[in-house]
């Protein structure tokens, strides 16, 4: 078992049984949509409304405990924060994957200067996986 209470404290977040949840959810099954997140989160709490998630996964994201992953065409997937990589993303079963592309690198290669202020920087690669191909 992770010990996901300091690591939500450590993010200035206090550590609930809700937070948990979602805390090992993530840790278990990685890139994992809102829908699904409700999916798995009402088999431990049957009262959780979809909004309660939603104001977690707002303010994890707030205190970088987490980070989204924008999906094309799809929906936005959810991780916990871990050092900088970009995604595969499967065009049929929409599975994401982890590829260890820096986008930092990439980003100072670009040599912008002063004509653009990049504030976000995120690499998804669409394709067809293993599994589907
Ligand atoms: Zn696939
Ligand atoms: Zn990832």
């Amino acid at each position: 078992m992770n010990n996901f209470t300091d690591e939500l404290r450590r993010h200035n977040l206090k550590a609930t049984p809700q937070r948990l949840a979602i805390s090992s959810a993530l840790h278990n099954y990685g890139h994992i949509n809102i829908d699904k997140l409700y999916e798995m989160m009402l088999s431990k709490f049957s009262s959780i409304s979809l909004a309660t998630i939603y104001k977690n996964i707002n303010l994890m994201l707030e205190n970088s405990y987490i980070q989204e992953v924008k999906i094309p065409q799809n929906k936005t997937v959810y991780e916990l924060t871990k050092s900088s990589h970009s995604h595969l993303v499967c065009v049929d079963c929409k599975s994401v994957e982890d590829v260890s592309v820096d986008v930092d690198e990439i980003v100072n290669k670009l040599n912008l200067d002063d004509t653009f202020l990049i504030s976000k920087a995120d690499l998804v690669i669409s394709g067809v996986c293993k599994n589907c191909n």
